[in-house]
């Protein structure tokens, strides 16, 4: 049997924590609590309503909003769908203005050129060299017909994170929505919808320890009502979002979320200090490239250009599982959106790769993956030192 790679992409997802896989498997079996919580006139539906309620409230504590602003989606996604789709299609005027940058996940940018297709004009902003979109930018971009400004809090790539207050702030002076991706920020960035001006925002259960499948949109009061549903039914989630709730799922997710609120400084140093560590043994590695902002980051994420020499990515993926590009670009085997948008060309962008951290990573996976990289970037070996051996 193969030896597993050592994990170094957490950005593409997380292992589900083992609190929270207790949580799940509550939620199933005959014993378990496995009513539909939809069926409210029996105590089985109305104890599975009651862990959905929970999980509701662990979502929106985390990001200090209130319960009944979260609404369950099958994932980020559909959130950045439900959320994009939905305030066109509810808008009245016939032709509207959407800002979003050219750095945004596949979920939100595909969805903005279906909505350019079908008669919406969009502008896609490009990021500064830093990887980075400002409010001055998006203040700049703004039109009178802007309906929607759509950006991510982290970059799922470089690890940045945008100054989301502050774009708040232009965009609700504007008057248009704001509906921003925070599927990386949720766990890593301290997010207050209290005091954002957000009214829209997606997560996913499976970046932050709980299961794949399961996502949240907050919808904040002034989208409530500019909000056109995309999948009709029973109308669950106040007619947002209908279908049965899968409440292992959401019950795992919102476990997930408790945990990072009672563990979030604590696995931010412990991360940080991985970060440092990783950087500190690779400092001597010629020609290396830190991509995107140096301040305005998660210590998360790492993006990492090898511009000189030799870089035998064959051998470093044989150790390490890390990503060459986003596991949503992986499949096209294209160079990364986000590295084109940042100025990279093919070539280099197939000498970088995207280490990301988690809570599992170990000092010693760090020392593992440092020696891995050195080796995968020092010169080879000469045919005649080859052919003695
Ligand atoms: C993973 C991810 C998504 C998609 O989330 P799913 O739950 O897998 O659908 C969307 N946006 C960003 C930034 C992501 O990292």
């Amino acid at each position: 049997m193969n030896k597993r790679p050592l994990y170094f992409d957490y950005a593409a997802t997380t292992p589900v924590d083992d609190r929270v896989i207790q949580v799940m498997v509550d939620c199933l079996g005959f014993e378990g609590n496995f009513g539909n919580p939809a069926s409210g006139s029996h105590a089985f539906g109305q104890q599975a309503r009651q862990s959905v309620e929970l999980a509701r409230e662990q979502v929106a504590q985390l990001i200090n909003a209130s319960a009944e602003q979260i609404i369950w989606t099958s994932g980020a996604t559909e959130s950045n769908n439900l959320a994009l789709k939905g305030v066109a299609q509810a808008s009245r005027e016939s032709r509207g203005h959407i800002i979003t940058s050219q750095i945004e996940h596949k979920a939100v940018l595909d969805t903005a050129y279906f909505l350019q297709q079908s008669g919406f004009d969009v502008t896609f902003l490009a990021p500064d060299k830093d990887g980075l979109v400002s409010a001055a930018k998006v203040s700049a971009a703004l039109r009178e017909d802007t309906l929607l400004v759509s950006l991510m809090l982290v970059n799922n790539e470089l690890g940045t994170v945008n100054d989301i207050p502050g774009i708040g702030r232009v965009v609700r002076e504007h008057g248009a929505l704001f509906h921003v991706d925070a599927a990386q920020g949720a766990g890593k960035v301290a997010i207050d919808l209290a005091e954002w001006a957000v009214d829209l925002m997606s997560f996913s259960g499976h970046k932050i320890y709980g299961p794949k499948g399961i996502g949240a949109l907050y919808v904040g009061p002034r989208a409530r009502d500019r909000l056109q549903a995309q999948i009709h039914g029973g109308g669950h989630e106040s007619g947002l979002r209908s279908g049965t709730l899968a409440t292992h799922q959401i019950a795992g997710m919102g476990a997930a979320f408790a945990i990072a609120s009672q563990s979030f400084d604590q696995e931010l140093a412990h991360i940080q200090g991985l970060r440092q560590r990783l950087l500190k043994q690779l400092a001597d590695v010629p020609g290396l490239q830190c991509n995107g902002c140096p301040t305005h980051r998660i210590p998360h994420t790492l993006s990492l250009t090898f511009t000189e020499g030799h870089f035998n990515s064959s051998a470093l993926s044989s150790v390490l599982a890390y990503s060459a590009t986003s596991a949503c670009n992986s499949a096209s085997k294209a160079p990364s959106h986000v590295l084109l948008a940042l100025g990279h060309d093919a070539e280099k962008a197939g000498r970088t790769i995207r280490l990301s951290l988690g809570r599992f990573t170990r000092e010693e996976d760090i020392d593992a993956a440092a020696s891995a990289i050195k080796g995968a970037v020092a010169a080879p070996a000469p045919f005649w030192a080859v052919a003695q051996s």
